[in-house]
């Protein structure tokens, strides 16, 4: 069957970090074509990494929503998952705008990027463990990028381990506990938070409060790496 046209996409990443025209998994490759063929006017393609190229903060999500990223093409952008995550970024001085409308809204990260473990919309929001690690040479090549002293934030377990795969490290030494952080190496952390999805959101197994003090540990990180970190002095967050 030929692909119907689709918009294209404006990543910040290199071809070694995403590929709009990936279709490594079968059954997701399907499945997104089956989503276009009812709704035309989504993005359905692989969803790039969206913000700063020079980021010393990386917040990994799992995998595009269906009518979130999979339908806007930018990461936690018009379902319910992004309100926390981009008010939050905009609060801590990370963003231009606390909300995230579309890809044409003119919203820039400053010192921080999105992406997901899994770049293409999965049923059920349910990756299987092979399409986990085929994505994950994207991850690998993206999180290489990081500078000395970097954040990384994990929305979720299986982000988590995503990012512990991509870095070539053993998920059974760095267990994932929404709050902790683990030192990587190069000075890099990983912060674990519960994924802000509307389900946790609602639920209150994910809070406000709870999300905030994850990005002031973020903060005071690094920070600590780089006193003269320029984004940390834009802070809208109390010290
Ligand atoms: S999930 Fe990743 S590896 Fe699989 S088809 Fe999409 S972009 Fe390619």
């Amino acid at each position: 069957m030929s692909q119907p046209p689709r918009r294209s996409a404006a990543a910040t990443a290199d071809a070694s970090q995403y590929d709009i025209d990936c279709r490594r998994c079968a059954r997701l490759a399907a499945f997104v074509d089956q989503v276009h063929d009812a709704n035309p006017s989504y993005f359905c393609r692989p969803v790039p990494p969206f913000g700063d190229g020079a980021a010393r903060l990386v917040i990994v999500g799992l995998a595009p929503g269906m009518h979130g990223a999979n339908a806007s093409g930018r990461p936690f952008t018009g379902d319910y998952a992004g309100i926390l995550l981009y008010a939050t970024l905009f609060k801590f001085g990370f963003s231009t705008h606390a909300t995230s409308s579309g890809v044409d809204d003119g919203l820039r990260l400053v010192g921080a990027r999105i992406t997901n473990a899994v770049k293409c919309l999965p049923p059920g929001n349910k990756p299987l463990p092979e399409e986990i690690r085929n994505c994950n040479t994207y991850l690998a090549a993206e999180l290489a990028t990081l500078p000395d002293g970097a954040a990384v934030l994990a929305l979720g377990r299986i982000a988590h381990d995503a990012t512990l795969r991509a870095l070539g490290l053993a998920a059974r030494d760095y267990p994932f506990l929404h709050g902790r952080h683990h030192a990587l190496n190069r000075g890099a952390h990983l912060f674990d938070s519960y994924h802000c999805s509307r389900y946790n959101t609602n639920t209150r197994r994910l809070t406000t409060e709870m999300f905030e003090t994850v990005f002031a540990s973020i903060v005071r990180h690094l920070a600590a790496a780089s006193p003269a970190r320029p984004d940390a002095s834009r802070s809208r967050a109390p010290a």
